[in-house]
């Protein structure tokens, strides 16, 4: 069994993608204030290839990567929803490909 095909069939099983929110640092002014709440920097997701984060940026050209449904034949659901680069989304198709060209020639 492939690798990526392993990680996809696990990918498949999870119902949502987590959205995680960064907060900025304290800073040591405000720390005593009891009003004080933390303040949203950004959001993110986590990179379902590399595991670092995935800024979720307002304009599209600051998008490094989001969410993407792929449309898999050998998922049950047929479509597993993930959380990528753009960049690892290319490779993790590359390694993919190849994993289903290797179990094609397994018989
Ligand atoms: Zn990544």
């Amino acid at each position: 069994m492939g690798l990526m095909i392993e990680k996809v069939r696990q990918l498949a099983e999870r119902s949502e993608i987590v959205k995680y929110t960064k907060y900025k640092e304290n800073n040591n002014d405000a720390k005593h204030l009891v009003k004080y709440q933390k303040e949203k920097d950004y959001e993110y997701y986590l990179c379902d290839y590399c595991y670092k984060e995935i800024k979720i940026a307002n304009k599209w050209e600051e998008r490094t990567g989001g969410v993407i449904e792929l449309p898999l034949e050998f998922s049950n659901r047929g479509k597993v929803k993930v959380a990528m680069h753009n960049k690892c989304l290319k490779q993790f198709l590359k390694e993919m490909e190849s994993e289903i060209i290797n179990e094609k020639n397994k018989g």
